[in-house]
């Protein structure tokens, strides 16, 4: 299938596939996440509403504050694509790569490229002063999908178009990559456990939430591990897959170690985190 930007008229606006495929999948995704959360509360008890009674606000509150910074990053990425294609820029449109080996090359790139921005956010003291943010929830839920620094929204468009329209990767691989990311950042966070089999089933290939909460220990060493968005493979390669915790059941918290509650929980000092002195505060 390849998208046209053409479409019916709303006044002036025109009313592409793209907008109409989006707007579906947004709509359907925050329904969703309105059923998740309420299947969390449900099952999580007393302890899980007090936990969500304290950290939501931060939660939906960052999310509310970048709403249209998160949503311009897939429509910046296809827009680009979408020019590169037509203008015949970039490596893929350059050399006439087109149709399904394309669209195949360009998914597997964004997964790699998606695993590498997390593993530069970790490694690199800048990126980390704006991605701890995401680390510093101490407990875990739906809601930490959307726990970001606004900033971070806005240094993903400007990077993702540069990487596609220097490669001229697939407009479709645009729309189908954001999607999968969506759906997989909100299963990587839920407290609502997957079935056992599944988990292992699927985690030597693909980074499941059981990966991911490892991904969320306050302990350093489990930190450094599980980047991946969705294929453990790149994780297997640069030698950071972590299958099991390191540590006890009993010993394992989420969050930052030494990052007080009371931080956490507060909008202004996230939001302010990025520009303190000392980058792990
Ligand atoms: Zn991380």
């Amino acid at each position: 299938m390849r998208l046209k930007l053409t479409g019916p008229r709303l006044g002036i606006i025109r009313i592409s596939k793209f907008d109409m495929v989006f707007a579906v999948f947004l709509t359907g995704y925050l329904l969703l996440v309105i059923v998740i959360a309420a299947l969390e509360l449900r099952r999580g008890g007393e302890t899980r509403t007090a936990s969500a009674k304290a950290r939501w606000p931060v939660n939906i509150a960052l999310i509310m504050i970048a709403s249209g910074l998160a949503t311009l990053i897939p429509i910046s990425s296809f827009s680009a694509a979408y020019w590169a294609r037509e203008t015949d820029i970039g490596l893929f449109n350059a050399f006439g790569l087109t149709g399904v080996l394309a669209f195949i090359i360009s998914v597997g790139f964004l997964s790699f490229w998606y695993f590498l921005v997390h593993l530069a956010s970790h490694k690199i003291p800048l990126l980390w002063r704006f991605h701890k943010v995401h680390h510093s929830d101490y407990d875990l839920d739906v809601t930490t999908t959307f726990r970001v620094h606004p900033l971070i929204y806005l240094m993903t468009i400007l990077m993702n178009v540069l990487v596609v329209i220097v490669l001229g990767l697939q407009p479709e691989a645009i729309i189908a990559h954001a999607m999968i990311v969506l759906l997989i950042d909100m299963w990587h966070h839920t407290s609502l456990q997957s079935p056992a089999f599944i988990e292992s089933i699927l985690c030597p290939y693909i980074i499941t939430p059981k990966l991911h909460h490892l991904h969320h220990s306050d302990h350093f060493r489990e930190t450094e591990t599980n980047f991946g968005h969705d294929f453990a493979l790149w994780d297997r390669i640069f030698g950071t897959y972590l299958a099991k915790p390191e540590r006890s059941p009993q010993d394992f918290r989420y969050g930052l170690k030494q990052h007080p509650k009371k931080r956490a929980d507060s909008l202004d000092l996230q939001l302010l985190a990025p520009f303190g002195r000392d980058p792990n505060s």
